[in-house]
């Protein structure tokens, strides 16, 4: 696969970079979108992509990542809804606003963004829409509630629109990792020690790897291999589904 145009939000870090890597390295001209201009232009540059500084919590910004790189390539052929982030806390004391924010970042922007590039995917007759979702779109933790909603509701939107595309060629897929080595993941060791009063190696030993059959942090590298092939035309009758990529752990 090569020559297709890739939008990719959340690519200043972690595993929306990795993906960006791969795209580009098998010729694909990608579009990193960010909050975070300096990363983001980093790994633009580096990669010989197209930087939009964007923050996926407004409505206007999503518009804008798509008319830009309507603008620079005139088509998108690709979306890598990956963008993302975590916030800790029970319930009865979950900030409100950040409730807001996560739906926001994590549902609505990829239902925007989904909705912004359908019309040049459909008159292509081929797209691909990959979103990052997670082992939390299928199964609850406590203390995630805003996140886990968010996921769960992406896998929704995920089967819908893969209905909606697949009589103009479009496939839509939820990827759904467990815990991958990230600045994310880095930040929620720490969190989780803290809320669980244990030690940053306990967090990894007794809440991410307990329920896991193999016994190690995912890598970014390993998601991306994932959302390569859901994007190749070797994946065209695959749509509508949520893959895990999981170490084993929802398979009890
Ligand atoms: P990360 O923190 O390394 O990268 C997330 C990126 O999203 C950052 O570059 C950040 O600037 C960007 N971002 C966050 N909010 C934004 C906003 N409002 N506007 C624009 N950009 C914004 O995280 P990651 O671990 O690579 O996570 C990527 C995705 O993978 C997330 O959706 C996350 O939920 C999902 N995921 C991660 C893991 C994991 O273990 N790391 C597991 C399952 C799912």
């Amino acid at each position: 696969m090569s020559g297709r145009v890739a939008i990719i939000t959340g690519a200043a870090s972690g595993i929306g970079r990795a993906i960006a890597e791969a795209l580009a390295q098998d010729g694909n001209p990608v579009v990193v979108a960010d909050r975070n201009a300096e990363q983001g232009r980093t790994v633009a540059d580096a990669i010989g992509g197209y930087f939009v500084q964007a923050d996926l919590s407004l409505r206007k910004d999503c518009k804008r990542i798509v008319d830009e790189a309507l603008a620079q390539y005139g088509v998108v052929d690709i979306l890598i809804n990956n963008a993302g982030f975590q916030h800790i806390d029970p319930i009865e004391t979950f900030p409100e606003d950040i409730w807001e924010e996560m739906l926001a970042v994590m549902l609505t922007a990829p239902f925007l963004l989904t909705k912004y590039v359908w019309a040049t995917m459909k008159a292509k007759g081929w797209g691909r829409v990959v979103n990052i979702a997670s082992i939390h779109g299928r199964v609850a933790s406590p203390f995630k509630s805003a996140y886990i909603t968010a996921k769960h509701g992406l896998i929704g939107l995920t089967r819908t629109a893969a209905l909606e595309g697949g009589a103009h060629g479009i496939t839509v897929n939820a990827v759904c990792p467990a815990y991958v080595r990230t600045p994310l993941v880095e930040s929620q060791i720490a969190d989780q020690a803290r809320t669980r009063e244990l030690s940053p190696q306990e967090v990894i030993e007794q809440v991410m790897l307990e329920p896991a059959a193999i016994k190690r942090l995912i890598t970014p590298e390993e998601v991306a291999a994932l959302v390569v092939y859901l994007c190749s035309d070797a994946a065209g009758a695959v749509t509508g589904a949520d893959w895990a990529i999981d170490l084993g752990w929802t398979a009890r």
